[in-house]
This record gives C-alpha cells, structure tokens and sequence, in this order.
C-alpha cells in the first residue's frame, strides 16, 4: 500500500519547531517565508492520492511546481529514496531549487538540489528533492534504467512536449508495465497539458486527474486593436509608457535572442531621462548564468524591465511583475530536409504557450497582460504546442530510444506514435548508418554518435547555401556542398554577403561537434585547401554522410534515385553541379522531385 501524508500532516510538518528534512531549528526568516506558500491551492487541496501515477492540472500559479515535490517529498520522509522533478529547460531547474531550498529553509546542493547539463548542485545520499532537466534524467536512465534510487517521478510542464519529455514519459509507462518498478510513483503536472493525451498514454481513468482550482491574483488581459506589424517598435512603446506612468516590473517575450538585444538598443535611447529608475535585462538561453540570474535579484530602488525568449514562458516568478507584453511569436525548430538538421521559424505560439504566457503575472499580487496581437489572431492560434517528435523525422528518436535498450516499438508507446512509414523509414535510415543493428541494438558506433547535437548522420553538416552569384567562382563546379563550405569559410573570413544569421547557427554547431567529438575521442581531421587531395578527402566524407541518397543519371535531364527506383528526378536549376560523372549524392529530394544540394561522386568513393 502506499504511503501518503495527508493534508493536516503535509501542514503540521512545515509548521513544527524542527526542519523535518534535517532534525535542524527552522531559522528566524522561515516564518515569513512560510506564510507566503501557506494558502496556496496545491497545499490546500493536497492529493493525498495514492494513486501510482497522478495527472495534475491547475492554472499557473496554483502552486504545483513548489507544493506538491514536497509532498511527494514527505511522503518519503523515512526513506533514503528521491523525489525526481524534471524541467524541460535549464534555468528554471536552476531556479526551482534555489525557491525549494528556501521554502524548506535548507541550502541549494543538500535536502534539495539541481542536475542540469553542465551544472550540478547535489549530494549523494542527502539530496532528496532533485530538480532536473528531461534530458539529464534520461542520461541517468540510460545506467539506471529502473531508476532505483527514485521514490517519485514529477514531470512538470508536461504540455511542452520536447522530444526528450515524451522519451520520459514512454520510458516510465513502460517500467509500469514491466511491473519492475510496481512501486514507482508519477506524477504529471501542468496548467495547459492535453489531460486527454496523457491519461490514454498512462492507461488511467479520472480518477487519476486532480484539478487544483485556481489561485492567482486578478489579471487583465489585452488584445492589440489592429495586427501589429512591427513587434519592436510596439513594444518599445508599451514599455516606455509603462515606465512613465505605471508601477512593477515587466517582462516582455520576444521570439528571439536578437530581438531582444534589438529592444534593448530601443529602449536605451528610449527611456534615456528615466535609466536611473530602471534596470533594462535580458534573458535568453545562450546568456551566461550569472547575467540570467540577475533577474531573480531583488533591486529595491530599480524597476526591472525583463527582454526575454520562451525561455521565461514556464515555471518562473518574477516577485514585483506587473506587466506581461507578448508578441505572440517564437522561433520554433523546424526540420530542414535539405541540411538534415532544425532550423528556426519565427511562427506564432500556441493557445497553452499564451497561457503560460500570461501566466508569469498575477502570481504576488494584481497584473496586466498586453497582448501584441488581437483576438481575432489569438483565436486562430493552435490549442497547444504541436509536439517536437511530429516536427521532425523519427530517426532522432528512434536512436535515443535504442540508446534506452528499446530495442523494437512493440515494447514502448510514445504519446504520439509514429506512422508505419515514419517508424520503417528510421530503423532502415539507423541500419544503414550502422547505429543500430538488425536486432535493434545500438551499434559501437551508435555508442559514439549518441550525444552529437544533429540528426544522427555522421555526414558533414553544411549549409544551404543561397544561389549567390560570384561565391562558386573558383570552385570546380562538382559539389554544392563544398560551394557551401567554401561560402562559409569566406563568411568566417568577412565576407558578408551571406545570412549573418545563418552562418552563426553553423559557427556554434560546429563548434558543438568538435567538442563533442574530442569528447568521445574521434580524432579531427582537417582537409586543407592545398592539399592535392582537398576535393576528393570531401567528397568521400559527403558520400560516407549521404549514401543513402544516390542518384544515377538515365538520360541527358533526367535522374534515378537509387532507393526509389520508379521516379524520374532532375537537379535543382541552382545546382552548380554539372553532373558528368554521372552518379550524385544528393541532400533533398523535394516534393516535385527535384534534386537539391548536390555533389558528383566517383563510383569508387
Ligand atoms: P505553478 O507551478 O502552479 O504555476 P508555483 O508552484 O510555481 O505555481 O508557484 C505558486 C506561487 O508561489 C506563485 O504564484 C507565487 O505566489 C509563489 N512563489 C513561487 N515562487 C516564488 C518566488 N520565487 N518568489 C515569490 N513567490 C513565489
Ligand atoms: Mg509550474
């Protein structure tokens, strides 16, 4: 049978003379503190389910993030094992423990710590309430597969949908179904989730679906009148007229790191009489740590105004927000065929990501929410976030579920499973590349692959390039891809005709490969541009990249797809390629059944 506090005991453990945690006095600010989580929905209506997986849904700011790990946490009080509560990003994990640890009144790092990619703060055998990323707890499944140590599961934010949270959440239902873990405890939490979704996933009925009732301070919400054609300038105006006549800080969401930068500028010259009374921040993922941190500092004498990403979508409180301006818009990844890699769209956001959105204010006290978008285009959003795992192929997936030991899709199920075609496609793209065998078992090369930062092809990643008159010249006319490379290489050199934008997406991902790279020890092997052999050491890395797609030549225009026997083919009209040797690999075969970037190959590569 399992245990559970029930709510008088979940009360009386926070309100006691001595830290339930540690047997230590709660320290003098702790009644304070106490106060402020004490009326909170998620305590009030505390689940005392004993339920094995819990699906929890109550609107943002009810307190399911804070309340209900503890709960989970007291449950365990006479037990060595773990509270696990993931994030889908890094910073609120950061964040969530630091607000835990106060709330426990103990420190960061001992009753309650954090795991994230490259930041850790934790003690073994002491921590108890873990805060970890989706991906750090499947890197901690991969040699812990029945999670032994790990009372409860908390998956928070679950409507995100990474790929990597709905690798979670089918590696969790598959260990209830194995009965190894019978006394593993799940619970799934969010404020916008498809509840739907998730109890046909888990196979529960209502009775595991707890709703909190709302908590959170009046807000006020306002859609623009007209569409908003420039987000920028819109905000700069909302803002500046925040800061002359309203009160609190604010916090905008912008869809990506240059835009807020972009405001940032704005703003300096903007509100250039009034910068003494604020202070101007950013928030974004590739910021450094201590620079993100900044917006969680007190600033008594400052008002804050906060230029974020989604990145502040979920999970976070900003104590005095008064204001949330929302453009409505994000960079979302998209899978690109003709790279084989995510490239960012700005789209708009979905229904649950305006929710959340908003969500951020009315949490301390009363807010507004200013939407730079109007009903009409609000009522066109989707209801929630399509989920990552139907955006691109399902090869990436299928690797990381091989990585786990699933070793064929009968033995796991995934929220939203993959099409016939989809799933057959995947494990013959793996077989091929030689990361999964026969039997569905990662390969020794698949070991060594598996934390690469693209879609699991060891081929050189390029980028497209544009048709850009002049940059082939000087090149022999057999590769697009090594067009591309070279264009890059100019770009890295100044020349800026190409996307600045672009080319730093390729700079930073090339830079992760080395680094990975040296970190499973595969040596690096740079072709240099006078050696004699340049063209030919490239064009076998292309080809040991893209084998999969070779086209041979049938007549003078037209082209056969080696794996697609049936289909006439011709190149992309930009190809520099000129075709003579009369085979190519190629990167995109596109729905008219053109061939885009291309490269001539020699049989014998
Ligand atoms: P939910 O996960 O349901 O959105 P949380 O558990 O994150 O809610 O937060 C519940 C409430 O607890 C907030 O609305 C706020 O009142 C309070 N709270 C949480 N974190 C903080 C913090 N860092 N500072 C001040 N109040 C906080
Ligand atoms: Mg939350």
């Amino acid at each position: 049978k399992r245990r559970t506090v029930n709510q008088a005991r979940y009360e009386q453990l926070q309100d006691g003379q001595r830290n339930p945690l540690n047997g230590g006095q709660f320290s003098p600010e702790y009644s304070s503190i106490r106060s402020g989580f004490r009326g909170l929905p998620a305590s009030q209506h505390y689940c005392d389910s004993s339920k094995d997986v819990v699906i929890v849904q109550g609107a943002t700011g009810s307190g399911k993030t804070t309340q209900l790990p503890k709960a989970a946490l007291f449950n365990e009080l006479d037990h060595p094992r773990m509270v696990v509560v993931t994030q889908p990003r890094k910073l609120p994990t950061r964040e969530l423990a630091q607000r835990l640890a106060v709330e426990l009144d103990v420190n960061v790092g001992e009753e309650v710590g954090y795991s994230c990619k490259d930041e850790r703060q934790l003690t073994i055998g002491r921590t108890k309430l873990l805060f970890v990323s989706d991906g750090t707890l499947l890197k901690k499944m991969v040699t812990d597969r029945t999670l032994r140590d790990v009372a409860c599961v908390i998956v928070d934010e679950c409507h995100e949908r990474s790929v990597d949270s709905d690798i979670v959440l089918a590696l969790l239902q598959k260990l209830r179904k194995e009965s190894t873990r019978a006394d593993l405890k799940i619970v799934c939490m969010s404020a916008t989730g498809d509840m739907h979704k998730l109890k046909s996933h888990f196979e529960v009925d209502d009775r595991s679906v707890v709703s909190l009732p709302g908590h959170t301070f009046p807000v006020q919400i306002y859609h623009s009148n007209g569409p908003v054609s420039d987000y920028i300038a819109a905000a700069r105006d909302r803002v500046a007229n925040h800061v002359l006549h309203g009160s609190g800080d604010v916090l905008v969401f912008l869809p990506g790191q240059d835009d807020c930068i972009d405001l940032l500028s704005h703003l300096r010259g903007h509100l250039a009489p009034h910068l003494v009374q604020v202070s101007l921040l950013l928030l974004y993922r590739d910021l450094p740590v201590a620079e993100q941190s900044m917006v969680f500092e007190p600033t008594p004498n400052l008002r804050k105004i906060v230029l974020a990403t989604n990145i502040a979508e979920t999970s976070l409180t900003l104590a005095d927000l008064k204001l949330v301006i929302d453009t409505g818009l994000a960079k979302v990844a998209q899978y690109d065929a003709a790279n084989g890699m995510d490239r960012l769209l700005l789209s708009p956001i979905s229904k649950a990501s305006a929710t959340q959105r908003a969500g951020r204010v009315g949490r301390t006290s009363p807010g507004t929410v200013m939407r730079l978008y109007t009903a009409a285009q609000y009522a066109q959003f989707e209801t929630h976030t399509r989920p990552a795992i139907l955006r691109s192929p399902f090869t990436e997936t299928l690797l990381k579920l091989t990585v786990h030991g699933v070793r064929s899709m009968a033995e796991v199920s995934l929220p939203d499973n993959p099409t016939g075609p989809q799933l057959a496609n995947a494990s013959e793209e793996l077989r091929a590349l030689c990361l999964r065998d026969g039997q569905g078992s990662l390969t020794a090369l698949g070991r060594q692959v598996r934390g690469m930062p693209v879609d699991p092809k060891p081929q050189i990643r390029l980028l497209e390039p544009d048709p850009v008159p002049g940059c082939g010249a000087g090149i022999s006319g057999w590769s697009d891809h090594v067009t591309a490379l070279s264009a890059f290489e100019a770009w890295r050199q100044n020349a800026h005709f190409l996307s600045v934008e672009a080319c730093k997406e390729a700079e930073r991902l090339r830079s992760r490969l080395e680094n990975e790279m040296q970190s499973v020890q595969i040596p690096l092997i740079r072709a240099d541009f006078d050696d004699p052999l340049y063209n030919e050491r490239l064009g076998r890395a292309i080809v040991a990249g893209l084998f999969w797609n070779i086209a041979v030549k049938a007549d003078a225009y037209s082209w056969q797809v080696k794996r697609s026997p049936g289909q006439v083919c011709t190149l992309d009209r930009n190809s520099l390629v000129s075709g003579d040797t009369g085979m190519v690999v190629f990167s995109e075969n596109d729905p008219r059944a053109v061939l885009r970037m291309v490269t001539d190959i020699h049989p014998d590569w």
